[in-house]
């Protein structure tokens, strides 16, 4: 590892999130000086707060090009954990469960029959449940599941223990790691670099800079034009539920799902509400994904409360993540933006932004992303 106290470097990425890293993580076999600066807690505040849900078409309302990013992520997500827990020792947990989203309504299987039409080519082994199928197969969901999508290849991975595999794994690469270190301004030079300015006064420059700061993005002072990223708070919670017989992640309307993870809890959310950056749990807020399981599993309702917790999603206007050079000065790149997606789409940004860094070169796919959108 590079002495982090350095202040001149090829690339310095800013916020150490499941991005931030994984780009770190795609820059290692590389011979450029990596810095990693991190202003908090690593993932502090979306990462760690994720259900770790890797559903590319349960997530997405038409086909493409964010739903052809997270499909070419998913496919990426096997080797990705491996290669880190190789390197790290520490398991991920990605579990291949399957994903099913159900509808316990007339209204609701409108809406999952119209996704079904469109989605049925998109995937591989997809199916359409019916209610006695579902009785018989999931017999822990209520006999108010009426039908049924079924993602066989969509799985779901332990976030907060990826990122501290990826961290444990740089640790033992040449990317620097500086913790405790918030960027407060970013600064073109006349010699074509860039300064991040620390909010210590510190310089630290850099050929390039990535910024991968979450939700914060709009908190720092850099060039204009800077993509609008707004803070989408995500109130969740988990459950104790050790022999919990089904395995499935489960989607329900209209925005609740539950994940039962490998540790024997079963993790239950989400909200999404615009207010600021207060990172807060409501009674109000949780009964929001906690009502309707009534009628999906309601024995979850009776489980022990384990924990509730909420982070920050960084969310566009248009829900697609940023991801390429500034209009103006490209040696400043952003990667962020990744809403309700970023872990799913952690090793597919961090592959591609890697590979912009190095090359110069934006791949194509990366075009709808692309920051110019908001100039
Ligand atoms: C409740 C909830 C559930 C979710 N569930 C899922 C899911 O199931 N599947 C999925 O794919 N996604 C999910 N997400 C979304 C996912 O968590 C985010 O999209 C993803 O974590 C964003 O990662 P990031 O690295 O961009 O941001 P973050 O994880 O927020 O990391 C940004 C980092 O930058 C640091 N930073 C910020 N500003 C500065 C600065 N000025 N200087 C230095 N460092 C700075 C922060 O401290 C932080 O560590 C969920 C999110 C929430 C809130």
């Amino acid at each position: 590892m590079m002495d982090s106290r350095t202040t001149d470097w090829d690339i310095v990425i800013v916020g150490a999130g499941i991005i931030g890293c994984s780009i770190a993580w795609h820059l290692r076999e590389s011979s450029l000086r990596v810095l990693l600066v991190e202003r908090s807690e690593p993932g502090g505040l979306a990462t760690n707060a994720a259900a770790g849900i890797l559903g590319p078409l349960n997530e997405t309302s038409g086909p493409g090009p964010l739903l052809d990013l997270m499909q070419e992520s998913l496919s990426m997500y096997p080797s990705f954990v491996d290669e880190v827990q190789r390197s790290s020792g520490l398991s991920a947990d990605l579990v291949p469960s399957g994903i099913l989203s159900v509808a316990t309504s007339q209204d609701e299987m409108k809406n999952l029959t119209a996704k079904w039409e469109w989605q049925q080519s998109r995937g591989k082994d997809l199916s359409f449940l019916q209610s006695d199928e579902i009785r018989k197969t999931f017999p822990s969901l209520s006999p108010d599941v009426q039908g049924a999508i079924h993602y066989p290849h969509e799985s779901h991975v332990f976030a907060p223990r990826l990122l501290k595999g990826l961290l444990g794994g740089l640790g033992r690469t040449s990317v620097a790691f500086r913790s405790g270190t918030s960027i407060r301004r970013i600064r073109p030079e006349a010699n074509g670099e860039m300064t991040a300015e620390t909010s210590h006064g510190d310089r630290i420059r850099s050929r390039q800079i990535v910024l991968t700061p979450g939700a914060y993005l709009n908190e720092m002072e850099i060039p204009d034009p800077v993509p609008p990223i707004t803070p989408a708070n995500g109130q969740i919670l988990s459950v104790r539920i050790p022999d919990f017989p089904l395995r499935k992640v489960v989607f329900y309307p209209t925005k609740g799902y539950f994940v039962p993870k490998l540790d024997g809890t079963v993790v239950i959310g989400a909200t999404e509400e615009s207010v600021g950056f207060q990172t807060r749990v409501t009674p109000r807020g949780i009964m929001e994904f906690l009502a309707p399981l009534e009628h999906v599993c309601p024995r979850l309702l009776d489980a022990p409360l384990q924990m509730t917790w909420s982070g920050l999603r960084p969310k566009t206007p248009d829900g697609l993540p940023v991801l390429g050079s500034h209009p103006i000065h490209s040696n400043l790149v952003f990667a962020t933006g990744h809403y309700r997606n970023g872990i799913l789409l952690a090793p597919v940004t961090g592959r591609k932004i890697a590979s912009l860094l190095q090359t110069k070169k934006n791949d194509d796919s990366l075009l709808p992303f692309s920051p110019e959108r908001f100039a």
